[in-house]
């Protein structure tokens, strides 16, 4: 099998043999393997549930791939919103020609994310599409999850809290782009594209006050802010200098003029939290490798509800505003 040919979304013998292979041989599990039309799930209590369509190009990119974002990204959201995730939905819509190690490499990565996270896929679906009418593969996962801490939301925040990012800025959004436009800079720059929930079941376990937790995907840092800052009808002031972001960020920003706050991340989050528990919920953090670099950034105010203000290392203010138009298309 050295390419997808359209047979093997046929629903016959090629097919067969693709679930067989690949799918049930890296992701099987009893539920998944009882290949029945619908996969039978025991649920007890709140359950969140989140879907994302995957359409990353390049497929693979420093630091991942579409199968590990696929995962990452689904399980980030239920486990932002205070849930285990279990259960993962994967449909694929693969373009004819689509080479097998290529897909066989993708799955690999699905499994080892799913392995981090403590979910698995319980369902599934493949379709082939004839050569040209899609762009290799995309990913569509569906995750169900249990709900461990309720009442995690963006309409939470109250003034005095603290705000907390887990991780550097901007490494998933920049090093897209770098390679899409081909440009290269000294160092590794790596996206940070990585399964959360080790962290956050570790900050789940202990006694703290968190109001909100959101993955800074699309949009940034400043599009959770600003919708965090609207939601709660609060201020939200950060401090410029204390916000994470390396130098090879940095630097294309500088080169093609972005600024780090509105470039995606696929691993980074962003927490409210009572001020009386941030240097808990920093510690805690800092033990995980996606929170080496975690950091208090700000803090929530009364004065200018609705706004996100960004103060700079020499005192200047200004309003961090929502990304406008379509910065990068199909980053994930
Ligand atoms: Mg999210």
């Amino acid at each position: 099998m050295g390419e997808i040919q359209l047979s093997h979304g046929g629903g016959g013998e090629e097919m067969n043999a693709l679930i067989h292979d690949l799918f049930y041989a890296l992701l099987g599990n009893e539920t998944l393997n009882a290949a029945e039309d619908a996969a039978l799930l025991h649920l007890e209590g709140p359950v969140a549930m989140t879907t994302d369509s995957f359409t990353v190009s390049p497929l693979f990119f420093s630091g991942g791939d579409i199968g590990k974002l696929a995962v990452a990204g689904t399980v980030n959201d239920l486990a932002v919103m205070g849930a285990r995730p279990m259960y993962l939905s994967a449909g694929f819509i693969i373009e004819e020609g689509l080479a097998f190690d290529d897909l066989r490499r993708i799955v690999t990565s699905m499994k080892s994310a799913l392995d981090k996270s403590g979910a698995r896929i319980v369902c599934g679906d493949t379709k082939v599409v004839p050569k040209g009418t899609a762009d290799g593969i995309y990913i569509n996962t569906t995750g169900v999850g249990a709900v461990q801490r309720a009442g995690l939301s963006a309409h939470n925040l109250r003034p005095g809290d603290a705000v907390i990012v887990s991780g550097d800025i901007g490494r998933h959004g920049a090093a897209i782009l770098m390679q899409r436009e081909g440009i290269a800079l000294q160092g590794d720059l790596k996206s940070d594209c990585a399964v959360l929930w080790p962290a956050i079941a570790a900050l789940l376990g202990q006694s703290v006050a968190i109001r909100a937790m959101r993955d800074a995907t699309r949009g940034g840092l400043a599009a959770v802010l600003n919708e965090w800052a609207v939601a709660s009808n609060v201020e939200i002031s950060i401090q410029e200098e204390q916000i994470p972001v390396c130098s090879d960020v940095l630097g294309v920003c500088e080169l093609l003029g972005f600024e780090p706050y509105d470039f995606a991340n696929e691993g980074t989050f962003v927490l409210a939290v009572d001020a009386k528990d941030a240097e808990t919920v920093l510690e805690t953090l800092q033990r995980f490798d996606i929170g080496e670099q975690a950091a208090i950034i700000g803090r929530v105010g009364e004065e200018k509800p609705g706004r996100v203000i960004l103060q700079s290392a020499w005192g200047s203010r200004r309003y961090l505003e929502l990304p406008k138009g379509e910065l990068l298309p199909r980053i994930c």
